[in-house]
């Protein structure tokens, strides 16, 4: 409804070619018609759920249609303006730079068109603080993840303040987080922020302990943490002690069954604790929703007012990777846009 769409909003967890929407396929369809991919491949529609392991053949398939630098910026910058119709404020994208022999895409140049796409929007004046997160694919192991560190940090270095941290994801079946810690460590220690998908699936248990010790600043998932999913409590108290923010999808568990309903879904443990959880969307394009239809979700599901909303989206803004002054700036913000919503 209005009140969702209008309250002001902070995503940190959207990766970039899960969140291009069903015009922007088309267009990119277009461009590519010898590949014979339709735009209901890409995307898992209203009511129908899927394996992760078919989540992930779905983003082989947005993977072939997004393959050139042109490619990259065209999708960067459709996503970044649709965050911002949708009164997103604060945006982290995620992405992980790919290399693609046919059309001449290196990574490096993978990351300089999303960053051109960023200073585009800004230019353009769209009403949106964009930042970036690197991503590393788990399943590329040890030597990769190091090589994206690197860039990342040379790109932290000269992007003026446009990237800001490291995510780890890819599909959590595959490869261990203990070959990708000594990449971890030193993206830490060279200033960049942590942002780790951990305990997606049950059988990250001994990985999670691993990551926790870090630690991360900001948790994606950690669907299977607690003990009533078969984690544990140290780990609880240790994701506590050290107040690392999750980042919760609701569609998304959903949508690749690794939570069986919203009801039943670990933000309500989390938030009853009285932990930081920021509402994210994962993948808007792929599992068919907005951010403001995150926040009705919560909000209808776990039944909280709208002052319980407003203090969610609010409270957003302490988890985010930038800045002090970009913090009170949006803080500024949401003071602002109150009195005319609540
Ligand atoms: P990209 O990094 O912009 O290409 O976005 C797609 C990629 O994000 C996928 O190939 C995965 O590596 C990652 N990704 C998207 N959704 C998920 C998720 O739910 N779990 C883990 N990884 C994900």
């Amino acid at each position: 409804s209005v009140f969702y769409k209008k309250l002001p909003k902070v995503e940190l967890h959207a990766h970039l070619n899960g969140s291009v929407s069903a015009q922007t396929m088309e267009k990119l369809i277009q461009r590519k018609p010898h590949l014979n991919i339709e735009r209901n491949m890409t995307a898992i529609g209203k009511g129908q759920r899927r394996s992760l392991d078919e989540c992930f053949e779905v983003f082989k398939l947005i993977h072939k249609l997004v393959d050139t630098e042109e490619d990259i910026h065209t999708v960067a910058t459709d996503v970044i303006k649709e965050f911002a119709d949708d009164n997103v404020k604060y945006l982290e994208l995620r992405s992980t730079p790919r290399e693609e022999k046919g059309t001449g895409l290196t990574k490096k140049s993978y990351v300089e068109a999303v960053i051109k796409a960023i200073q585009q929007c800004k230019y353009d004046g769209v009403d949106i603080d964009v930042r970036f997160l690197v991503a590393i694919d788990r399943r590329n192991g040890t030597e990769v993840a190091m090589e994206t560190v690197k860039l990342a940090e040379e790109f932290m270095l000269s992007s003026g303040g446009l990237v800001l941290g490291i995510d780890l994801s890819g599909d959590p079946k595959v490869g261990h987080g203990r070959c990708l810690l000594p990449a971890l460590e030193k993206a830490r220690n060279c200033g960049l922020k942590l942002s780790l998908h951990m305990s997606e699936v049950s059988s990250q248990l001994e990985e999670s302990e691993l990551l926790l010790n870090l630690p991360p600043d900001r948790i994606g998932h950690g669907t299977f943490l607690h003990p009533e999913m078969g984690g544990s409590q140290p780990l609880v108290d240790q994701v506590v002690k050290h107040n690392i923010p999750l980042e919760i999808c609701l569609t998304s568990n959903i949508k690749g069954k690794t939570v069986p309903s919203y009801s039943q879904h670990h933000f309500r443990y989390w938030y009853q604790l009285g932990h930081p959880c920021v509402i994210c969307t994962d993948d808007k394009g792929v599992f068919c929703t907005d951010l403001s239809q995150e926040y009705q979700l919560a909000a209808s599901t776990f039944s909280l007012s709208p002052d319980a909303v407003w203090e969610l989206s609010e409270r957003a803004v302490d988890c985010i990777f930038a800045g002090e002054a970009v913090k009170q700036q949006l803080k500024q913000k949401w003071t602002e846009i109150k009195p005319g919503l609540l």
